[in-house]
């Protein structure tokens, strides 16, 4: 192996390992009994901040894991000491599911840096699925982030699943679904097949 692949591998297996991270928040926001998505934010190779989905528990459908970690990351003075266009030039964000509309756009008007994500977020993506927040959608002042997804595609899929099978408490009128089967067969993106 040349020594530019080494440096590939050895970069992939860091995403892997923050993604694993965030993988722990989603399984933490499971527990809560909230829809799993996590995320860590990663500076100078160390994590800064991590999160997860509250919107069950404030009863507010903003409180996604990244404006959650992004409140923190804002009012902690030693990670933002001075107001600065772009607080977030030189952070990383692992999120184990593709950052909605809302939070794509949030990031961008943070600076965001760049982020990797496990699976595609099929009905409100906003970093390629539905939308192109990021990077497709011109803006006049806030520069585009590059988002790459499919890191712990599977496990971010499945622990999604886990929490959609069982009841959801939080519903005002639960609703009784004939078919709760964990379903384990995970297609690829159609994009993924060329
Ligand atoms: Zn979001």
């Amino acid at each position: 192996m040349d020594h530019t692949s080494d440096q590939a591998e050895s970069l992939e297996k860091a995403h892997l390992r923050w993604m694993q991270e965030a993988m722990l928040m989603a399984e933490e926001a499971l527990a809560a009994s909230e829809v799993p998505v996590g995320c860590v934010f990663v500076r100078d190779n160390r994590i800064i901040a991590k999160s997860r989905n509250r919107t069950n528990e404030l009863r507010n459908a903003t409180r996604h894991a990244e404006l959650e970690a992004i409140d923190r990351i804002l009012s902690d003075k030693d990670l933002t000491p001075i107001i600065v266009d772009y607080p977030l030039s030189d952070t990383i964000l692992y999120v184990t599911v593709e950052p909605c509309m809302m939070c794509a756009s949030a990031l961008r008007q943070m600076g965001i840096q760049e982020v990797f994500f496990g699976c595609e977020n099929d009905k409100f993506g906003g970093c390629g699925t539905v939308l192109g927040v990021n990077d497709k959608l011109e803006h006049p002042k806030h520069p585009s982030y590059k988002a790459t997804g499919g890191y712990c595609r599977d496990e971010a899929i499945m622990i999604l699943r886990r929490f959609y099978v069982t009841e959801n408490t939080n519903a005002p009128v639960p609703k009784a679904k004939a078919n709760r089967i964990l379903k384990t067969e995970i297609l690829p993106k159609l994009r993924d097949i060329v």
